[in-house]
Order: structure tokens, then sequence, then C-alpha cells
């Protein structure tokens, strides 16, 4: 698998992958896992297996922002300031997404992967308060591990195509396969910088980890090893919440 992640790359499940396409079930997904544990990729593999949209909240702020919503307004505004985004900017930029994406609140509502959000407990309450889910799937990953991953990490200076020397590198070392830019590494991805984010990280979402564990709905699946190997133990965890709720 050559997965340089290029935002415009579309999401590739064939070969290896092919055999976990899902059809008949459109499940809705929250995707947790701290930075490095892959879980942007995951989502949108699970997107593609599933048929169903990849909401990030990213994704959702630029959608909110090109199309000059009120909401895309008002969070305009605190990001030029560089300020964060207060919490019911954010679950209102998202409700507004996931309406347009995912048919929320319509007739035939649908599935979703959502990553990124919710981010702490009062959007959870929020998201909550929008939709069931189906499953949330944490990706574990060691702090050793991530450390290890994100050292690894160099960016095209030209395309901003990613690589990773450890399981994604280019053809040429330090050149990018798509355009011959030089790649280099991200001036936040120092070590210090990156244990500062998984603290954060962790004091923010570890409480969603035990709310959602008391609802029954977390799986925890083991985010160490290829992104392949991930893929295929995210689906087996996402196909037993189905098998779950089938028993219901
Ligand atoms: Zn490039």
């Amino acid at each position: 698998m050559t997965g340089h992640n290029n935002l415009n790359d579309a999401p590739q499940v064939g070969g290896a992958l092919a055999h976990l396409a899902v059809t008949d079930w459109a499940p809705r997904v929250v995707l947790l896992g701290r930075q490095g544990s892959g879980k942007g990729t995951q989502a949108d593999r699970l997107a593609a297996l599933y048929h169903v949209p990849h909401i990030s909240t990213g994704e959702a702020f630029r959608a909110a922002v090109r199309e000059g919503t009120e909401l895309g307004r008002t969070a305009q505004v605190y990001m030029d300031r560089g300020d964060l985004v207060p919490d019911d900017v954010t679950v209102g930029v998202l409700r507004e997404h996931l309406v347009k994406e995912a048919g929320l609140g319509s007739g035939h509502p649908g599935g979703f992967v959502l990553d990124g959000f919710p981010r702490n407990m009062s959007q959870a309450v929020a998201l909550g308060e929008m939709t069931g889910l189906d499953v949330v799937v944490n990706l574990d990953v060691s702090t050793e591990e991530v450390l290890r991953r994100i050292a690894g990490r160099r960016v095209c200076l030209d395309c901003k195509a990613s690589y990773n020397v450890v399981n994604d590198a280019p053809k040429v070392a330090g050149t990018c396969d798509h355009c011959g830019g030089q790649l280099v590494q991200r001036d936040d991805d120092t070590e210090e910088a990156i244990r500062r984010r998984l603290q954060l990280y962790e004091s923010e979402t570890a409480p969603l980890v035990d709310w959602y564990t008391e609802q029954g709905l977390l799986a925890t699946v083991d985010a160490s090893g290829s992104p392949d190997e991930v893929t295929e133990r995210t689906v087996q965890a996402i196909e037993a919440a189905r098998r779950r709720e089938a028993l219901r």
C-alpha cells in the first residue's frame, strides 16, 4: 500500500482490503485516537469501505467558511484571531455538516465516520442529542509508538504530500514521489511538542472513553502495526458491534 496522505488522494481500499467492503449497512461510527494513531487514514478507509461520509471537524469548518454560513463566519472570527473556537460554535458547524452530508434529521439519516469530534464531554453530550451511534472505536497506540511514527514524518515543501520514512517512505529518500520536491520534518513534530499535545488530548478525551464504555459503545482497537492490519481490526470491531445490535 502506497498511502501518501495527500488530501486529494481518493481513499485506497482496493487490493488487499477489497474483501472488507460492506454495502448493506451504514454504521454511525465515532473514531477516537491520539495524534499519530492513524485516525485520519483509517477514517478515510472506513468511509470508503462502508460507503458513508468521512466527517471531520476540519472539513466541516472549511465547508462552513467556504459557504459563508452564519456559523462559518462566526468561526472565522475566532480562527483569524488565533483563538480556540467555542464548543457551541463547533457543535453548530458539525450539526450543519451532518445534516448536509449524512442526512441528519431527514427521513433517511445515513451512516458516517466522525473523526476529530467529539473532543470533550460537552461536545459528546451535544452529539448524543443529535444522533444515536452504533460504535465508538478507540484506536489505541502507545506513546513510544506515536513518537516513533511522528519522528518519521516528512512533508513535501512544494505539494504538501506526506510520507513516513518508517512505513510509507518515498521512492527516493528526501524527494517527493509526486513532484520531486524536497521532503522536510515539520517544526511542531519535535518530541517535546508531541508529548505536550498528547497530554492535552488525554486530559480532554479520557472522560469520553469512560462515558462511551458505560454506554456499551466503546471498542478498543490495537492501532500498532501496518495501516492494513489496523483497518482489518477496526472493521472486525464495527462488525462485532453490528452483531451485538442485531441481538438486542
Ligand atoms: Zn511534492
